[in-house]
């Protein structure tokens, strides 16, 4: 993800990225994922953090992302620990993934390009392929 978005979530949803320069973490790798699920990490981010947020003081570090990736061409978002609330928003984005184009955030589908799987609209799938020929 380009910087400026991945700069721009661990500003607006602190709690929730705390850990996002700890290179004791995995997500010192920061969001392993295309420009186009910015809004749908967005949308999940806000719910997660106004859950932490209406949390104890002393409960809240325990809540952190420790890594989001791509994997089979959906979003994968994985928290030390996390309870059925934030599990199920966690849940819902994912398979939001599976239908969003990873490059531009339109409405895409899983398919292979040489070999990969990711979910891509029509436009970004042909020119994936033009790329690879
Ligand atoms: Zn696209």
């Amino acid at each position: 993800m380009k910087q400026e978005l991945d700069d721009a979530l661990v500003r607006d949803f602190p709690n929730l990225y705390a850990d996002r320069k700890s290179d004791q973490s995995p997500f010192y790798w920061g969001f392993e994922c295309g420009d186009g699920w910015e809004p749908l990490l967005r949308k999940l981010s806000a719910e997660i953090e106004a859950i932490i947020v209406s949390m104890p003081e002393k409960e809240r570090k325990k809540y952190r992302v420790k890594q989001v990736k791509e994997k089979f061409g959906t979003l994968r978002f994985y928290m030390g620990i996390a309870h059925d609330g934030i599990r199920a928003a966690i849940d819902r984005a994912e398979q939001e993934s599976a239908v969003t184009c990873e490059c531009c955030g339109k409405p895409g589908s899983s398919g292979s390009v040489g070999g990969w799987l990711s979910v891509l609209c029509d436009e970004h799938r042909a020119e994936r392929q033009k790329k690879k020929r």
